[in-house]
């Protein structure tokens, strides 16, 4: 299954990256996934779900932004929406010269790490995390 081998992937990456921070595990992972990367979204929260049983990735949310997928004429540069069933027949000229723009993406965006000490905190307090872009300013 397609999912199965995407989400082990992502939840290898997603552990890898807990290591490296010392992190007591992961609390979330983002990947954006592009409307033509051929993977269906429910299919790979239930994967991932799977695959991180036992693993520092285990409870972690999979959060995925799906990304449209877009494309530009050729010819005369017009911007359009693909759709699905793709097309990429520019809607303003009538030409298939179109460039895919957006929609094959299937990429890890951002990994949320979960940290002991900041779990401590409170969650809906205003802290310095959002100036300093750090962990552990509570
Ligand atoms: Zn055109």
């Amino acid at each position: 299954m397609h999912e199965l081998s995407i989400a082990a992937a992502v939840a290898e990456r997603a552990g890898e990256v807990a290591r490296e921070h010392d992190a007591a595990g992961v609390a979330a992972v983002l990947l954006r996934v592009g409307e033509l990367a051929g993977v269906v979204p429910d299919a790979l929260r239930f994967s991932f779900g799977l695959v991180t049983e036992g693993t520092p990735a285990a409870g972690a949310a999979l959060l995925i932004e799906e990304v449209p997928a877009r494309a530009r004429c050729g010819d005369c540069g017009e911007r359009f929406a693909v759709g699905s069933p793709p097309s990429l027949c520019c809607p303003r000229c009538g030409r298939a010269a179109a460039e895919l723009l957006t929609g094959r993406e299937l990429e890890l965006a951002e990994v949320r790490l979960t940290d002991p000490a900041r779990d401590a905190c409170h969650p809906g307090a205003p802290t310095q995390r959002a100036e300093t872009g750090k962990q552990g300013e509570c």
